[in-house]
């Protein structure tokens, strides 16, 4: 081989979207349903390892029928964002944590593992192509939505771990998660279903594990909730997350608690930087097991007053309410201020804390964002 793993070659696309159409959909880009011209793919086979990084025009991938992934879920995926800063720079948070969780997510799926320059380059190749996409940074909250995803390629319907394997990035810009401004969440407490279980792929970022969960997010919407929230599987009693989203629990007097990700969690990257923020802004941060028995009597004496879920597509979501059966427990009481910076300050005031870092509107002491463009 003549080229290097993380020298791209470039295929541009020769219809790319017209400078109206694009505008169009910047206005109102949604969520995850629009994508860039352009798309990022590395092949992996056993002889070769990873090769053949190109950038080409987005379009159908080409996939034997018989392909693993079709038949046995071999997938692993990571969610990141591309953020305009005012200067008109576009930078990324942390992305050498989301390819460090690539590898152990393939690692736990037995794909071949996305070395961290390779992931990044095709990133960075992508987003320099697709630059125009990055929404402007007066938007406020809008950024390009980046999919890294894997899949096994191999088409052999034996079982065993594929030997063929295709990393792909592609790229979908995003207007803020909340068009209508952040909202508290109502919260379906699942009893029929568990997302993941000890020894299983709760802490992998699986395609698998969502589709574990949909008929429960379906369960959540008949019972009117947005939201499913996860219970450990053996005792059915300590609060895990929500289908894609890590959960913490702010008390009256300061503490903050997240469950700890001990193999049935996704360990977020949000999650890791808010736990390391709210120290910064003197609150005790303890990672332990909550139980949802706790949660309901924090809510019914006062001493639990605001609850949120984060991640990278929503940043952070103060939680309204949690619905188990017929039964529900209000966050922050019946009574509570329609204002969030009154309702939920701490979660108002971390979430802004990490959208002006993100955003380059804070200075980014912490080193943190990686500049793409
Ligand atoms: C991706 C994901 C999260 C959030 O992770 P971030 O790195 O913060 O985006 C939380 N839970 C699940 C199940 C996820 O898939």
């Amino acid at each position: 081989m003549t080229s290097s793993t993380t020298d791209f070659a470039i295929t541009r696309n020769e219809s790319p979207k017209t400078e109206a159409e694009r505008a169009e959909i910047l206005a109102n880009p949604g969520f995850g349903v629009h994508f860039t011209d352009h798309m990022a793919t590395v092949e992996f086979t056993e002889e070769q390892g990873w090769h053949s990084p190109r950038v080409e025009p987005y379009g159908p991938l080409q996939l034997d029928p018989a392909a693993c992934v079709l038949h046995y879920a071999q997938e692993i995926f990571e969610g990141m964002k591309a953020y305009r800063h005012a200067d008109g720079s576009v930078w990324t948070f942390r992305p050498e944590k989301n390819a460090a969780r690539m590898r152990r997510s393939a690692e736990r799926l037995a794909l071949p593992q996305v070395p961290e320059d390779v992931f990044l380059e095709a990133i960075k190749e992508l987003v320099k192509i697709d630059e125009v996409w990055v929404p402007d940074a007066s938007t406020g909250e809008a950024s390009l939505y980046l999919r890294p995803f894997e899949i096994a390629t191999e088409a052999f319907l034996g079982v065993r771990p594929a030997k063929e394997a295709r990393y792909c990035v592609i790229a979908s810009p995003a207007g803020p998660y909340f068009p209508s401004g952040v909202k508290p969440v109502d919260i379906w407490v699942s009893r029929n279903y568990h997302r993941a279980a000890f020894g299983g792929t709760g802490f992998a970022k699986c395609g698998g594990n969502y589709a574990g969960s949909m008929a429960a997010q379906v369960e959540a919407a008949e019972h009117g909730c947005a939201q499913v929230m996860f219970l450990d599987d053996r005792e059915e009693k300590w609060v895990e997350e929500l289908g894609g989203m890590n959960l913490f629990f702010a008390f009256s007097d300061g503490r903050i608690v997240t469950p700890p990700t001990g193999g049935t969690i996704l360990e977020g990257v949000t999650r890791m930087s808010l736990v390391e923020l709210a120290r910064d802004a003197g609150h005790e941060v303890e990672e332990r097991p909550i139980s949802i028995d706790e949660v309901k009597a924090g809510i019914e004496d006062g001493s639990l007053t605001e609850v949120f879920a984060c991640g990278t597509a929503a940043v952070i979501t103060p939680v309204g309410s949690f619905k188990d059966g017929d039964d529900v427990w209000t966050v922050g009481g019946e009574g509570r201020s329609e204002e969030l910076e009154e309702s939920y300050p701490v979660t108002m005031k971390l979430r802004t804390t990490l959208t002006d870092l993100q955003y380059g509107r804070a200075e980014d002491t912490k080193g943190w964002l990686v500049r793409l463009v």
